[in-house]
């Protein structure tokens, strides 16, 4: 007690560094409230650190409050380059959207919009009204209605037709996604009781058969999204499904995961059935996302039969789960440009990362490797060397698009690579990309602002030396 406090003196009172003249413009941009807070802090903290009988000069306080402010004015949120291959990664934010969704979306949060206004009659209208009439012409689909995400979507479904009763799906498709997506625990949630039938690998059209009861509430068919059972197997395919559900006046809902379209052997990729091809299969019910392979903002979409989409919208659950009018104009937005299949290569930044050629990803490479090179001095090896990427969130899970991408090997410890990997991720624009076998990978596929790419580099020299 006796010793601290002449230490305790030497720091000026908040009121006193407040008056600074530097101050003052701190003040100016962050406000008299987020600048007094950054002074109060910073005084605290040099206390804690401070040495009895240490003097402290006014130069060091003022830019430890200029650092503490600017720390908190950045934002948490950050725009970032994801090289790590995965097109769609769920931690990344999935799809970026084409700058005609970015438009809308815009406007829409700009402007009062008629999301529920029919401007024909002057009514009200349906938020779903401006979806509907493109999402029915691209998929073949009757009717449709969209809310927050795919799992919503999923959990809408359940709960609308098998609350209290009996969901049939097969064991094989009892999916996990991740995080807290797991088919049994959203059964319990929509109320519905999980009918398992079949084995992991193999179902039968009599297992189906069977599980049918008076208490069944609809069959459940779900994409195994991002895992594939190979071998000695055996599913029923949708028509049957399809034709047993009408036989039994239930329905049969197919949870396309992902969902696409398009065909992506357009794309030279796997073809993946395309969520018209599933209407046509005679599912009464699609489930499918808005932000994996459709390219377009976070939304889940439910289309199929007419009295089914209206019973769905009857449920008081859809309110707790519809989408907002900055989603609904993106969607609307990136439907649109399915119009058009010949260009979507060029708009969708979904499907022109995952059109994009070996070859014009490897002139990426080779230009920008010297240039990483240099920076790198004599602590790593940069090469352009050929990698693999992947479209993730679910979709052809297990297979990869060539690509290329820059690997950088760190010379030294083990440690060496995370060192630099989060060196990277400390960039004004974090560079994430994958850890292989002691090298950091950088897939260039998503890589198209390469000039910013560059600039941001410059800072690397810093955090390399730091
Ligand atoms: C991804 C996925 C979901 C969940 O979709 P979100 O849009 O992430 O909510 C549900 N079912 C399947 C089969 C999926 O692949």
């Amino acid at each position: 007690m006796v010793e601290a406090a002449p230490s305790l003196r030497q720091l000026p009172s908040v009121d006193r560094v407040l008056r600074q003249p530097d101050v003052a413009t701190l003040i100016e941009k962050h406000g008299r409230v987020e600048t007094t807070q950054a002074v109060r802090e910073t005084l605290a903290a040099l206390r804690e650190e401070m040495r009895p009988g240490a003097v402290v000069d006014d130069t060091i306080i003022t830019s430890a409050v200029l650092a503490r402010l600017d720390a908190r004015a950045k934002p948490r949120l950050r725009p970032l380059f994801n090289l790590t291959g995965t097109v769609l990664h769920t931690n990344l934010g999935r799809a970026i959207l084409a700058e005609e969704a970015v438009k809308a979306a815009t406007s829409a949060m700009r402007e009062a919009v008629s999301l529920e206004f029919d401007l024909a009659s002057g009514r009200r209208g349906e938020r779903d009204d401006h979806v509907r009439a493109l999402v029915c012409e691209l998929t073949g689909a009757e009717d449709a209605t969209l809310v927050n995400n795919n799992a919503a979507a999923v959990l809408l479904a359940l709960n609308t037709f098998a609350h209290g009763r009996e969901a049939i799906v097969s064991r094989g498709e009892l999916i996990e996604i991740g995080g807290a997506f797991r088919m049994p625990e959203i059964m319990a949630r929509a109320g519905a009781r999980l009918c398992e039938v079949g084995t992991t690998n193999r179902t039968h059209p009599r297992d189906y058969a069977d599980a049918m009861n008076p208490e069944t509430g609809l069959i459940l068919k779900v994409h195994t999204s991002n895992y594939r059972i190979e071998g000695f197997t055996a599913e029923v395919g949708a028509r049957d499904l399809a034709k047993l559900a009408r036989q039994h006046h239930v329905p049969f809902v197919n949870d396309l995961g992902s969902g696409t379209l398009v065909d992506l052997s357009r794309f030279g990729l796997r073809k993946e059935p395309t969520v018209r091809e599933s209407v046509e299969e005679g599912a009464d019910l699609v489930t499918f996302s808005g932000d994996k392979l459709l390219g377009g903002p976070q939304a889940g979409f439910i289309i199929g039969r007419k009295d089914l989409i209206a019973a769905i919208n009857r449920n008081p659950m859809k309110r707790a789960l519809r989408v907002d009018k900055m989603r609904l104009a993106a969607c609307e937005a990136t439907l649109r440009l399915y119009r058009d299949p010949d260009r979507l290569a060029q708009r969708l930044p979904t499907m022109r990362f995952l059109a994009r050629s070996m070859e014009d990803i490897r002139q990426q490479a080779l230009r920008l490797a010297p240039a990483l090179a240099e920076i790198m001095g004599g602590s790593a090896v940069v090469e352009a060397a050929p990698c693999a990427s992947q479209i993730g969130s679910g979709a052809l899970p297990l297979d990869t698009i060539p690509s290329f991408g820059l690997v950088i090997r760190p010379k030294g410890s083990g440690q060496a690579v995370e060192a630099l990997s989060a060196a990277f991720r400390r960039l004004p624009w974090p560079v994430i990309g994958r850890v292989a076998e002691g090298a950091l990978v950088f897939d260039l596929r998503c890589l198209e602002d390469e000039s910013l790419f560059q600039r941001n580099l410059a800072s690397l020299r810093d955090e390399i030396a730091s």
